[in-house]
């Protein structure tokens, strides 16, 4: 870890962050068409004590508010109690994705596409170069939350740059049942992030414009496992029951147009050759059957129940095949209380799931 007593004060905004301080403050990165000065809401809590600096952020993309949820959580409902260090907290970073109800900036840009961003360039390069130099170039770690695109789900998932050995510890003790291996998109938060030797993660959770209550809770104890495992809050980090690296995901598409009748969950484990989901008429007859091409775990599926040809339906993370069968072992063992349970149960309420004979699985 690079903290040091010598490391130069936190000074955001201008503001210098002193030893012992919580405090509101706002980050300006522009100008309204009327002139007025625009800022992004930012929450620091500083111990007394020295410690590493972390990051928390959400909602790059101005239609994903799990996240949102979680920091709120995390602030009013559990407000962490730090033994050392400091945390930064911006629970919206595209306030105008926000507030125009899209995941873009006005400029119709993706902010989680222009990092480091620049300070004399398009309005999204100067919030994401405000972000980059104010935030994240100061902190000794990361944490970013998202949702899966507009009409999908993701079951919560931990996407980190394992070979980076700070991410993958940071992904690790994030306490997630599935990790998936890949850097990131160029410009995104995380990726710019960890080349700039700064450990981040993202966490993929639920549907846009929901607070999903599980997903919340598994953001919490998320970061609460994190700031447990570097010494900034007391007790130890709960780790889940099993955990699964996959370092390849796979999009299953239909072929024909219709509507679908799905055969899994989010979450589930699926068995290469399985059935994932049947392809009906609008009449009600039966076209065609999505089969699983290898095994895995339903990262991620379409809430939408028509497809057309070239649709996604179901992505799925590869599990190697020496391990499944310990996988599918562990999962039996869950309690039904267990969190991650409960999300499975939670993100499929509003997709009609049947068995492959056409009953009801749920
Ligand atoms: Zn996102």
């Amino acid at each position: 870890m690079k903290t040091s007593t010598r490391r130069p004060a936190l000074v955001i905004a201008g503001e210098r962050i002193r030893a012992g301080q919580s405090r509101e403050l706002e980050l300006p990165f522009g100008e309204s068409y009327l002139g007025t000065p625009q800022s992004i809401p930012v929450y620091v809590i500083a111990a007394r004590k020295s410690g590493p600096r972390v990051f928390i952020t959400s909602t790059i993309h101005g239609d994903e508010l799990n996240g949102l949820g979680i920091v709120r959580a995390l602030l009013y409902e559990k407000p962490p109690k730090l033994v050392k260090g400091t945390l930064i907290f911006i629970p919206v970073v595209n306030i105008h994705g926000l507030e125009r109800h899209t995941r873009y900036m006005p400029d119709r840009r993706d902010l989680n596409r222009c990092f480091p961003g620049s300070a004399t360039g398009s309005q999204t390069r100067r919030l994401a170069h405000a972000i980059y130099t104010e935030i994240i170039r100061q902190c000794d770690y990361g944490i970013d939350f998202h949702s899966a695109a507009v009409r999908r789900t993701n079951y919560p998932n931990v996407r980190a740059n394992t070979r980076d050995s700070g991410t993958r510890m940071l992904a690790k003790v994030f306490g997630g049942e599935l990790i998936v291996n890949s850097n990131g998109p160029d410009g995104s938060l995380r990726r710019t992030a960890v080349d700039a030797g700064v450990p981040t993660i993202i966490l993929e959770a639920g549907e846009v414009w929901k607070i999903e209550p599980s997903v919340v809770e598994v953001g919490v104890r998320g970061c609460q496992n994190v700031l447990r495992a570097l010494g900034m809050l007391e007790g130890r980090p709960q780790p889940p029951s099993f955990q699964i690296i996959a370092d390849k995901t796979v999009w299953v598409r239909s072929d024909q147009g219709g509507i679908l009748g799905f055969h899994v969950r989010p979450g589930q484990l699926v068995r290469q050759g399985e059935g994932l989901a049947t392809v009906y008429s609008i009449f009600g007859q039966e076209q065609t059957s999505l089969i699983c091409p290898v095994d895995g775990m339903v990262l991620g599926m379409t809430t939408m129940p028509a497809v057309s040809p070239g649709g996604p339906v179901c992505n799925i993370a590869v599990i190697p095949p020496k391990n499944y069968d310990r996988i599918v072992m562990k999962m039996a063992k869950r309690s039904e209380d267990n969190l991650y349970s409960r999300a499975q149960e939670d993100l499929s309420t509003s997709i009609a799931v049947q068995d492959i004979n056409g009953g009801s699985n749920s």
